[in-house]
């Protein structure tokens, strides 16, 4: 069997690599056991000099991470501007975001022909690729523009909004043409590949979009919050709540995942219903994420504000409604933090899947387990539909589901949360990578598109 290679934007550090993070690095963890691979990608570091960068090599539990930098420019050009701030906002369906430039774009597709020219020297013929997410859409063309024949799949773990929004980006039409290089295209959802396959269909090329969702290690995650709910931390954090029922909310602090909205259906609760006041906590973890984005620094200000005002208006001496960090949490803490929660108050206005929904379920004890509160937006919300959903535009429903969620009986949270169990324990990160592959590998290899 040939080796597997996995080709992201940024690979794992050191550090990640012997504590996997996102489902990404777990899937392939699993995925990869036994066999031979190698993941290539940036590695989050600025190239000195002109010329192509040599890529560096680091071997760590049978698999090879070899990486290259990018010059400041490239990191602009193709992160920062191009994936993040095109890319990024028109795929959450949010058009008025994008800020497109063409030079942007130039640069979008010299970093990915560059990842292909530096990749293919690294290829043999039996080797499968597997190329991740929207900073690499084009990656698999330039390579069979190199003559690289083997099987190359790609997944997307974004959202894919309707053809009448993905035609706002000017080249869109390159991009789906590109895409036809994959032999697979994996998405998150059915209604992500309907979308997918709608704008092929439209600019009449071939429907190769499928689901795959992506899960979580739930036996890894569930030891994780039985052993977090014992750290200091999770002392710490019971003692100052002082009986109170503790919502949780975590987050990146990006403007997907509906923050601002969010606060303000807690706020609603509050309000129309006093007789909280006093008896719940919202802790929101929000790590900034990139602080180096105009619309980022702008949302950050708005919920600094917007904490402030709630807080103000209504704290007692001795009660806070929010509170709010914008700084990481270990995930081992976490772990436990999601296991002590009452409620897990999910609502981002889209989401490609939202793995925080699936470690909740993963986390509590079955025995009186929390109840998820959930957009319907959210990758995971087809997979999790025993959650309370809601609609995170409306703040009234926010807080009417906070109430379901704080007074809900005990045999409704249980029999809720065995049947999200199960969803959970049905497609794992190992079984998401797994069915992938096995569907590349059966996946008819097209021919390469007629003169
Ligand atoms: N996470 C973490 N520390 C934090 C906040 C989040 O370890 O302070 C983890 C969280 O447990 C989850 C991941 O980051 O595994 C976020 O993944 P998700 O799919 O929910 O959102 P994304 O950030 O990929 O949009």
């Amino acid at each position: 069997m040939g080796r597997l290679i996995i080709v992201s934007n940024r690979v794992p550090s050191p550090r990640e690599r012997t504590q996997p993070a996102g489902g990404l690095a777990v899937g392939l963890r699993d995925a990869v056991r036994g066999g031979s691979s190698m993941w290539f990608g940036w590695s989050g570091n600025q190239a000195e000099g002109e010329g192509d960068p040599e890529p560096s090599f680091d071997t760590v539990d049978g698999v090879t991470y070899a990486t290259i930098d990018l010059t400041e420019s490239q990191h602009e050009g193709f992160y920062q501007n191009f994936s993040n701030g095109i890319l990024w906002p028109l795929f959450h369906y949010r058009v008025g975001l994008m800020n497109y430039s063409r030079r942007d774009w130039q640069i979008y597709l010299e970093v990915n022909a560059l990842f292909a020219r530096t990749l293919v020297p690294l290829l043999k013929p039996d080797d499968v690729v597997w190329v991740h997410d929207y900073h690499l859409f084009p990656l698999g063309q330039a390579l069979r523009d190199l003559g690289v024949t083997t099987r190359i799949g790609f997944f997307l773990h974004i959202p894919v909004p309707p053809w009448s929004l993905v035609r706002s980006l000017p080249g869109a039409e390159l991009l789906l043409e590109d895409l036809q290089a994959y032999d697979l295209i994996g998405v998150q959802t059915d209604e992500d590949a309907d979308n997918l396959n709608q704008s092929f269909r439209v600019n009449g090329l071939t429907e190769r979009a499928r689901a795959f969702p992506i899960g979580i290690d739930p036996h890894e995650f569930r030891a994780q919050a039985e052993a977090g709910v014992g750290s200091d931390e999770a002392e710490r954090l019971r003692a100052s709540l002082r009986g109170a029922a503790l919502v949780l909310g975590v987050d990146r602090l990006d403007y997907s995942k509906g923050l601002p909205e969010r606060f303000r259906g807690y706020e609603a609760l509050i309000a129309r219903y006093p007789e909280h006041r006093g008896k719940v906590t919202f802790l929101q973890v929000a790590p900034v994420s990139r602080g180096d984005v105009e619309e980022y620094r702008l949302l950050r200000r708005q919920l600094d504000e917007l904490t402030g005002r709630i807080n103000g208006a209504y704290a007692e001496f001795d009660w806070t409604p929010i509170r709010y960090i914008t700084r990481p949490i270990a995930r081992d803490i976490l772990a436990g933090f999601y296991r002590m929660a009452d409620v897990a108050l999910i609502t981002p206005l889209r989401d490609g899947m939202n793995l925080v929904a699936k470690e909740y379920i993963a986390a509590q004890d079955g025995e009186s387990p929390g109840v998820l509160v959930l957009s319907h937006f959210a990758g995971a919300a087809p997979e999790l539909d025993e959650a309370v959903l809601v609609n995170p535009y409306d703040a009234d429903e926010i807080a009417d589901a906070l109430h379901q969620a704080l007074t809900m009986g005990l045999d409704e949270r249980k029999a809720r949360w065995r049947k999200l169990d199960a969803e959970v324990r049905r497609t794992t990160a190992g079984s998401w990578a797994r069915d992938f592959l096995q569907a590349l590998d059966e996946a008819q290899a097209t021919p390469a598109t007629p003169a």
